[in-house]
């Protein structure tokens, strides 16, 4: 099948829908997940799951061998059925991507390199180029705002220049983590050089050894000393972010999402206790004193409605408009070098720190944030952000395309910062309202009033 070949139930020509969707057939999907997004795709009304195995593959072009186009790498598509969504895995891009043939209409989750921004080494390396590029062009003032991710350095390559970094502050905290595992696996906090000694001599040392595998990278970053703590407990900040593009970069912010909180009162007296200094759930849920039906979570909403009461809606506001920031100009570090493919989206989850004077530390950005729920309130959040994440991709073409709120979705950033313009009381406080951004973080979520509201708004205008 060939570009611009007819499928069934795909409007094309004359009537074509001009944003490549689905018009008068129900919406085919496969999901590779057996958690809360297959239960949303299952329920959404007019969508239908392509059976079959998620990998099957058809070489379309089996034969380029013999037509001597060996350099070339062959076509493929899939040979279950053309689906038209496909919530994949990141391992079945990465071995699909470069030779998979999409249809106009197709959409498909993840950018072809999203590990630029999603692998702990990487992510640091775009934030301190774009950091380095700022300060050239717009002078070091500009590139104050790039100070929300800790010093970091990649193992081994830098070990060196890590090394006189300590040295210049002794005493200070590091934590040490593998570039690219995630659930607080292998991570450890230490003091002192000699502490890393024996790690070092284990993971780097007998590389005469020919059959050893190349040293695992890690990043050392300076671990957070003063982190906010409520009920002397430390807790990281579980954001959504949706891209739709990178370019132009277009940027959706949930605002509904949880703190994660440690189970033991923090202390700095044992920093080799990960029940202590870790928040991953993962780590969380093995303590012993963990109750799995009180959990570890507070709602986005519960935590800024804390905060305000605790610092004023102003301080609170500051702080999170960090979030915003920090959102934007990470994914502005990787916008040249992600491939941009109008099939593909990506959603974020942003690990944030608040630090005890309550400024927002960037931990770590996941491309494939937990979709399993721990309980009934984390299953609606998920389940509720999914519906809504479809919502936005708008398959159905039910909307207008120039919404700046979608459910809990609300429109940060498209080709610059969106700006608020039905502001929210609680959030907003009396001003000039143009100067506020579009970003509604722990606001409240009343998602289905709004896309009731929405639809009926976006039906009489497509009448007219
Ligand atoms: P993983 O991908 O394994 O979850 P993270 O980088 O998210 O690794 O770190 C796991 C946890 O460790 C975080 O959720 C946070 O609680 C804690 N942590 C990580 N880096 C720092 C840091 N620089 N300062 C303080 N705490 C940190």
């Amino acid at each position: 099948m060939s570009k611009g070949t007819k499928i069934p139930g795909y409007m094309q020509g004359k009537g074509r829908n001009p944003r490549g969707i689905i018009g008068d057939r129900e919406i085919r999907y496969k999901c590779s997940l057996q958690n809360t997004i297959l239960d949303v795709l299952r329920g959404r009304p007019g969508w239908q799951e392509v059976p079959g195995q998620n990998n099957v593959q058809q070489n379309v072009q089996a034969n380029t061998k013999q037509q001597g186009f060996q350099s070339i790498p062959p076509i493929t598509r899939n040979s279950d059925g053309d689906w038209d969504f496909y919530w994949c895995d990141r391992e079945w891009l990465h071995q699909n991507y470069d030779t998979m043939f999409l249809y106009e209409h197709q959409k498909i989750l993840h950018f072809r390199n999203h590990y630029e921004l999603t692998r702990k080494n990487l992510m640091v390396k775009n934030l301190k180029r774009l950091k380095k590029q700022t300060e050239r062009e717009q002078g070091k003032a500009e590139g104050l705002s790039f100070e929300f991710f800790p010093t970091t350095y990649e193992l081994p390559s830098e070990y060196h220049i890590f090394v006189e970094e300590f040295k210049k502050n002794p005493g200070i905290i590091w934590i040490m983590k593998p570039a690219a595992r995630a659930q607080g696996r292998g991570i450890f906090l230490f003091r002192r050089l000699k502490d890393i000694t024996d790690w070092k001599k284990g993971e780097y040392q007998p590389l005469s050894d020919p059959n050893r595998d190349a040293p695992e990278t890690y990043v050392v970053q300076r671990y957070i000393e003063n982190p906010y703590l409520i009920g002397g407990r430390k807790f990281d900040v579980r954001v959504y972010v949706l891209v739709v593009s990178y370019n132009p970069l277009k940027v959706w912010l949930y605002r509904s999402g949880f703190a994660r909180f440690s189970n033991t009162r923090f202390s700095l007296d044992s920093i080799e206790d990960t029940y202590v200094h870790l928040t991953n759930v993962a780590i969380q849920k093995n303590a012993p004193d963990y109750d799995p039906d009180k959990g570890c979570k507070w709602s986005t909403q519960q935590l800024r409605k804390y905060l305000s009461a605790k610092h004023g809606v102003d301080a609170v506001r500051k702080a999170y408009k960090g979030i915003d920031n920090i959102i934007i100009k990470s994914l502005q570090s990787v916008q040249k070098i992600i491939i941009n493919d109008k099939h593909c989206f990506e959603m974020y989850g942003y690990d944030i720190l608040f630090d005890s004077d309550l400024k927002p530390w960037l931990i770590e950005i996941n491309a494939s944030p937990s979709l399993t729920a721990s309980g009934k309130e984390d299953y609606e959040l998920k389940f509720g952000l999914l519906n809504d994440l479809l919502n936005v991709l708008d398959l159905e073409n039910r909307l207008t395309g120039k919404e700046k709120r979608i459910g809990g979705w609300d429109l940060l950033w498209e080709d610059g910062p969106i700006l608020a313009d039905d502001g929210n009381m609680e959030c907003v406080p009396n001003g000039n309202t143009t100067t506020i951004p579009n970003s509604f973080l722990g606001c409240h979520n009343d998602r289905k009033r709004q896309l009731r509201e929405l639809y009926m708004a976006a039906q009489s205008v497509k009448k007219t």
